[in-house]
């Protein structure tokens, strides 16, 4: 029944050093027709790409940003090229630094983020974030497809058939085409 409060936009360009100092948080969204890379990987995307960034020190005293990532997107299911909704949810942790160099110094749990000049690039970066936790494939949960109409379909679809008894499949395929 409660109706959630509006969330503003993101910014698109930020100065990391001013936003470290005021420990600024951010409680926004990504809008959609600024990620031309996340619009092609995907059908479509349902409803906000919710980001959530903090800025702070960490206690070596390096500037981080601690963020958290939520959106639902549609993918191609690969079995019966249907959509398939998938919730993908993230965190992640970055050092800003400003050249190669100081990002070799971080700890291996931030991934270096370089500031080159005054202003960083927030959307590319976030984008990046997203697409790497996008599933590689998709498949609807349920048996979408029947056994039978995807049989002589693509191997992985197969595969799931192929552990009950991998050699009597070997076995088929030797039969039948062993003549020539
Ligand atoms: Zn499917």
């Amino acid at each position: 029944m409660s109706i959630p409060p509006s969330k503003s936009v993101l910014p698109e360009s930020i100065d990391a050093r001013k936003l470290v100092q005021r420990e600024q948080t951010f409680d926004g969204i990504l809008p959609l027709e600024s990620l031309a890379r996340l619009s092609s990987a995907v059908e479509s995307v349902d409803g906000h790409i919710c980001i959530q960034l903090q800025f702070g020190r960490n206690l070596q005293g390096h500037r981080v940003v601690s963020g958290k990532l939520q959106l639902t997107v549609d993918l191609l299911c690969q079995r019966c090229l249907k959509p398939v909704r998938e919730h993908i949810e993230a965190e992640f942790g970055w050092g800003i630094v400003w050249t190669e160099e100081q990002g070799k110094a971080l700890s291996k749990d931030l991934d270096p983020v370089i500031q080159d000049g005054d202003e960083l690039d927030l959307y590319p970066i976030l984008e990046d974030e997203i697409l790497l936790n996008l599933p590689m494939v998709a498949y609807h949960q349920e048996e979408c497809v029947s056994k039978e109409s995807f049989r002589f379909g693509d191997e992985t679809t197969a595969a799931d058939e192929q552990q009950a008894n991998p050699f009597k499949v070997l076995e088929q395929l030797k039969g039948s085409s062993g003549k020539s």
